[in-house]
């Protein structure tokens, strides 16, 4: 259904999520250098002519041979650009300002400089903000209004990859949390 496959190059960086259909792609080329998970999702091709019918299982992590040039061109930067669910799961719906816990609704972002200031959309000049200590900030700086209660940071790219995964599969999310930085908040 909504599937996702984790796609690797043959050193195990990721460099996408990609839908089963296009990994079916990769193996019927034979780019699938390696792959991963417990889980494989089976799909049946054509008839040949011994009566055979074709089939394709694919895993929930593929390593596609070839693809060290996208991994490399995609290793410079992840931008935040205006995916807030992004930096809700990197800050764990916790609010900068008053530490407390908030559904995804009563959520917003934060421009740590604000954006009339010349502030950016970046992970470092953006946390996550409820909107009561949002609207009391309004454009004051930071030191004007209360200390930030945890502090902002870039993902590293398993980090990023595990938060912009829909409906991460257990053996893809121990893939990607194997290698987080101590600081990740990602990590329980
Ligand atoms: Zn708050």
């Amino acid at each position: 259904m909504n599937t996702q496959i984790l796609a690797l190059d043959i050193a195990g960086t990721p460099f996408g999520w990609i839908i089963p259909q296009e990994a079916v792609r990769y193996y019927a080329a034979g780019k699938v250098a390696w792959d991963l998970g417990e889980r494989e999702i089976v799909f049946r091709g054509g008839h040949s002519r011994s009566g055979a019918q074709s089939r394709i299982a694919v895993k929930p992590i593929i390593a596609v041979a070839g693809s060290e040039i996208m991994a490399r061109k995609l290793r410079v930067e992840l931008p935040l650009g205006d995916q807030n669910d992004l930096l809700f799961r990197r800050d764990r719906h916790t609010c900068a300002y008053c530490g407390e816990k908030f559904p995804r609704r009563k959520l917003s972002r934060d421009h740590i400089l604000a954006r009339v200031r010349g502030g950016r959309d970046t992970w470092m000049n953006c946390v996550t903000s409820c909107r009561a200590c949002n609207q009391k900030k309004g454009h004051k700086l930071v030191h004007d209004f209360r200390p930030l209660v945890y502090l902002p940071y870039v993902p590293c790219r398993n980090e990023h990859f595990l938060l912009s995964g829909r409906n991460v599969l257990a053996d893809q999310h121990d893939y990607l949390a194997a290698s987080l930085p101590r600081h990740s908040r990602l990590l329980d």
